[in-house]
């Protein structure tokens, strides 16, 4: 993959209305390479995994530098019972995981964007659109658009990225998230709009963020002690189940995980289309 092509994925995020880009091959760790990564610190272990995807495009060391900007914040396992802990991702500016996501797409495309401006164009249910916005708040040549649900985000979730100005426009539309979505897919279908706005996604399935969510998997086994690093089982919180994709990449990685449980809320588009095989677009 050429860097002009490692590029384009980046930029364009998802494939088309229909489909995302996925690494066609998953690097895979033996118990020696798992054992030393895991001994590394979170920022060392995360370029090596990032890099391991992104291979010769990138210096390991530019790599090194966006997970340095992109983590910049603590991500703790709390023990809650005995051999129940939870791993706190919401120590970011937005208080989300997304913003792991969020920040290094930000940041490894301010290192291989021209200096073509860009215009990220993102549907969001809350929390994206929070870390989206900050990630991406001041950077050069990057106009970033966020539709989102009227009445139906927090009123904490709306100030976080409503209030930012500058380079961050917000939208409020009539409807619910897959409203938003629809819209979203619908530009992205526009060959000529997006040619002509360089049109980028930030939804939670861009593979660059899927990738940088791959990391915290492998911090949270880190975190354990050895004895307890066994049949260890992650309960997810899922939506769009980028967040449970990332844990099968960590696992398909090496990571010794028994198993996922992709706990869903009132927000159930995936198990719907799963029990009853039709799409939402
Ligand atoms: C985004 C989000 C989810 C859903 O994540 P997906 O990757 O879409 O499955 C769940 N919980 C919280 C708090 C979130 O911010």
């Amino acid at each position: 993959m050429s860097r002009s092509v490692l590029c384009r994925k980046l930029n364009k995020g998802l494939v088309s209305s229909r489909a995302f880009f996925s690494p066609l091959n998953v690097p895979k760790l033996n118990d020696e390479q798992l054992a030393k990564l895991l001994q590394c610190d979170f920022i060392t272990r995360s370029s090596y995994i990032l890099s391991a995807y992104i291979g010769d495009e990138m210096p390991l060391e530019q790599v090194t530098e966006c997970v340095k900007q992109a983590f910049n914040f603590p991500l703790v396992v709390r023990p809650i019972e005995e051999n129940i802990a939870s791993l706190e991702l919401y120590h970011g500016p937005t208080l989300a995981f997304k913003d792991f996501g969020g920040r290094f797409m930000a940041q490894i495309l301010a290192q291989i964007a021209s200096n073509q401006p860009i215009t990220i164009l993102t549907a969001t249910s809350g929390d994206t659109g929070a870390a989206v916005a900050h990630a991406f708040y001041r950077l050069k040549n990057v106009q970033v658009i966020i539709l989102y649900p009227k009445n139906k985000i927090t009123p904490l979730q709306e100030k976080l990225f409503c209030t930012l100005g500058e380079n961050i426009h917000t939208i409020a539309i009539k409807g619910d998230f897959d409203d938003g979505q629809r819209l979203v897919k619908q530009a992205f279908d526009d060959e000529e709009l997006k040619r002509l706005l360089c049109l980028t996604s930030a939804n939670s399935i861009n593979i660059s963020r899927l990738l940088a969510q791959i990391c915290y998997y492998f911090e949270a086994v880190a975190q354990l002690a050895v004895e307890n690093r066994q049949q260890l089982v992650i309960s997810v919180p899922s939506g769009n189940f980028g967040n449970l994709t990332a844990g099968l990449f960590a696992k398909a990685m090496g990571l010794p995980v028994k198993r996922f449980i992709a706990a869903t809320n009132v927000n159930d588009t995936v198990p719907r289309y799963l029990s009853e095989g039709k799409g939402v677009a």
